[in-house]
């Protein structure tokens, strides 16, 4: 594997030198991160990483159903020793590294795989008709635990505490709200969340600070009239028509009533009605999202949405209801990076990869519930590279085609346990000795 040829060979010829002295201090700042990438990049720990992102692979499980992986997950902690409470939120996992006391840091994965059928044929394709991982949130597992275990080969170094937050149900169902409403965020004072991305290389990781991700939520409407003839209209109350009506006014929304400078989103993605050439159908179903980077104007479009289905719906004679959908897809929030755990995140990523290695992401309409844990506390979200250019592109997630470039997962690993030990070490001396009551385990 071409990934190997990298792993600096003074610490092939002698590993236990570098892993056996202690290097989480105050003065070895600077160097913590790349002794970090090395150590994520030991064969061992490397093909251990892969095995798990290759089972997750090929054994998907949707949002809440998670039940095989989060076992994966408990079993690989249990044999690492390390603490956990279970389950949270159906299927999630918080677990414990370090001191028991604060500071409290939280690096987050997300373990749900995708309701479509994998397109890639190789030797790990899931085995799961209709589910796949296609947005790598196996990869993110795995990452999770190898930093999971960087950290607990240093765990009596650590200045404080390290929650490892596995989390159910990031596409759409809102895993991250249970998990935070369950109070897994309690006294943690800061959390860190990735995802692979197939823009960038191996080696380079992106992000920025402030809004990175929009809030979004979304909405289906059942347009009903009155069926009938095809060829004898006026005797029909038709809801094809009246449905394209509100599509096109729906539209209208954000190119005329949002400020151009305040990006915004409304999308049908859904339009089911008719089964014949020649019958006009009873109703229709229309369905779509609506995407904003602040509360007033995601509210604002909501009220829109609801206002213009309606209202549309009986110029043409038909009448509409519409769901939100907020209790099983929660509306997410805007994803905020905290400017102090941006300054953070330069230091270490810098340290790891070089500056130049740090790329700044404009902000996109997509949204990710890891924004439930940022409005909670203060949160950063990052996107690390996988591209192999001398490979080719790789698809980009939610592609049947999707692919994640395994020689990714050192540097999940090694960027978790970076950002969460160094956070420790610059924070603690700030925090006065205070158990959490369900850290009394450690
Ligand atoms: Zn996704
Ligand atoms: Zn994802």
């Amino acid at each position: 594997m071409v990934f190997f040829m990298y792993v600096p060979f003074v610490y092939m010829l002698c590993p236990q030198l570098s892993f056996s002295e202690p290097f989480l201090t105050e003065q070895g700042l600077p160097e913590i991160p790349s002794k970090f990438l090395n150590l994520a990049k030991r064969p061992e720990l490397f093909e251990w990483m892969v095995s798990i992102r290759r089972y997750l692979h090929e054994n998907p499980e949707l949002g809440f159903e998670e039940f095989h992986t989060s076992s994966l997950i408990r079993s690989e902690l249990d044999k690492m020793g390390i603490s956990y409470e279970h389950p949270i939120a159906v299927t999630g996992v918080v677990g414990y590294i370090g001191t028991g006391s604060p500071p409290f840091v939280a690096i987050r994965a997300d373990m749900d795989a995708l309701a479509m059928q994998e397109a890639v044929v190789w030797e790990h394709k899931s085995k799961v008709a209709g589910k796949m991982h296609a947005c790598g949130h196996d990869a993110h597992v795995a990452m999770l635990l190898g930093a999971a275990k960087l950290l607990q080969e240093r765990s009596s170094e650590l200045q404080g505490t390290v929650i490892l937050v596995f989390q159910p149900a990031e596409e759409g169902g809102g895993g991250a709200k249970k998990m935070r409403d369950a109070g897994i965020l309690e006294n943690v004072d800061a959390i860190f969340g990735l995802h692979v991305s197939a823009k960038y290389p191996i080696g380079v990781v992106s992000t920025r600070s402030g809004p990175v991700l929009a809030g979004c939520g979304f909405f289906e409407a059942t347009i009903s009239g009155n069926g009938g003839h095809a060829a004898i209209p006026q005797h029909t109350i038709d809801p094809i028509l009246a449905g394209s009506n509100i599509i096109l006014s729906l539209q209208q929304i954000v190119s005329r009533e949002a400020d151009p400078l305040d990006s915004q989103v409304v999308t049908v993605a859904k339009f089911e009605g008719g089964h014949a050439f020649n019958v006009i159908p009873d109703s229709v179903t229309i369905g779509g999202t609506f995407r904003a980077f602040s509360i007033e104007s995601f509210k604002y479009l909501k009220q829109r949405i609801e206002e213009v289905v309606t209202l549309q719906a009986s110029v043409q004679r038909c009448n509409a209801t519409i769901h939100f959908f907020e209790n099983a897809k929660p509306f997410y929030p805007v994803t905020v990076n905290d400017q102090k755990m941006h300054e953070h995140f330069l230091n270490v990523a810098g340290h790891m990869l070089g500056i130049e290695s740090i790329r700044e992401v404009p902000p996109v309409m997509g949204c990710e519930d890891f924004s439930f844990f940022a409005e909670t506390i203060p949160g950063y979200f990052y996107y690390v590279g996988m591209v192999n250019e001398t490979q080719g592109p790789l698809e980009f997630s939610h592609s049947p085609q999707f692919k994640v470039n395994e020689d990714v997962l050192p540097y999940g690993a090694a960027l978790h346990a970076s950002l969460a030990a160094t956070y420790l070490l610059r924070h603690h001396s700030q925090k006065v000795p205070q158990k959490r009551s369900f850290h009394d385990e450690l």
